[in-house]
């Protein structure tokens, strides 16, 4: 059995009378400490996988396998502990808490599981620990809250769009801390992103259009995230 595996999943929404298929169909399977780059256009069914994955949103039909346990079974409270413990999500615009600073931010994150740790040394934010998030550049405020993420040592470090509202520059900094989180943690991430270019970094690239995946491969000529070019 692999690390991660999300077997026949359907997700579906109903808006009035029309039912829009999120998801169709979905299989893949990841190895622990892999670095998953999930592809595809705007509405091709990404977040809604993220979700699923990262036990924010349950699907209607198919399997989701998290290191042996099947979270698609799982109630409300088991999914409550599974996000708390197990998951560590980045998100486009930050989402980190105003009025708290930098280190506030990360702390609030340790103090809910049982394994945290101290990502911050790790993650060179030192100087700006004291800083609340609106003193704090857009990617300085992704670091942050990618090192919030990681001070929970999920299990899976779900990024979704992690770059999409940062500049060519700060962007390719931020991959950099994506990879050096996943080779010196060990987390398994998984990234979505509409930007092919990015693919280049990971083991495993994954396709979707039209909610289902068109494409699953194991990338054989992977690259630092330092050599992407877009
Ligand atoms: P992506 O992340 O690739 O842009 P999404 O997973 O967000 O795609 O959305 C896939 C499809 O599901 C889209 O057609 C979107 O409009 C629809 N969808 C997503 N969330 C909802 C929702 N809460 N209600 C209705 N439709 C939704």
């Amino acid at each position: 059995m692999a690390y991660i595996e999300m077997k026949h999943s359907y997700k579906r929404y109903q808006v009035g009378d029309t039912e829009i298929v999120a998801n169709r169909d979905v299989n893949f399977e990841i190895e622990k400490g892999e670095l998953v780059i999930i592809l595809g256009a705007s509405g091709a069914g990404k977040s809604t996988v993220l979700n699923l994955l990262g036990g924010m949103d349950t699907n209607d039909e198919g399997d989701i396998l998290i290191d042996g346990q099947n979270i698609a079974d799982y109630n409300s409270h088991q999914l409550t502990d599974y996000r708390r413990n197990d998951v560590g999500f980045v998100f486009q615009f930050y989402n980190l808490v105003p009025n708290l600073t930098a280190k506030e931010n990360v702390e609030l994150a340790s103090e809910i599981v049982k394994d945290a740790q101290d990502p911050v040394a790790a993650l060179g934010l030192e100087k700006r620990l004291n800083n609340f998030p609106a003193q704090l550049s857009g990617g300085e405020q992704q670091r942050v809250s990618i090192a919030r993420a990681v001070a929970k040592n999920p299990k899976i470090l779900l990024c979704d769009e992690p770059t999409g509202a940062l500049d060519y520059n700060t962007s390719k900094d931020i991959l950099e801390l994506i990879e050096r989180v996943n080779q010196k943690y060990g987390n398994t991430v998984i990234m979505v992103t509409h930007n092919d270019a990015i693919k280049d970094m990971a083991d495993i690239v994954i396709r979707l259009r039209d909610g289902a995946v068109r494409k699953s491969y194991r990338n054989e000529k992977k690259i630092p995230a330092r050599e992407l070019d877009w």
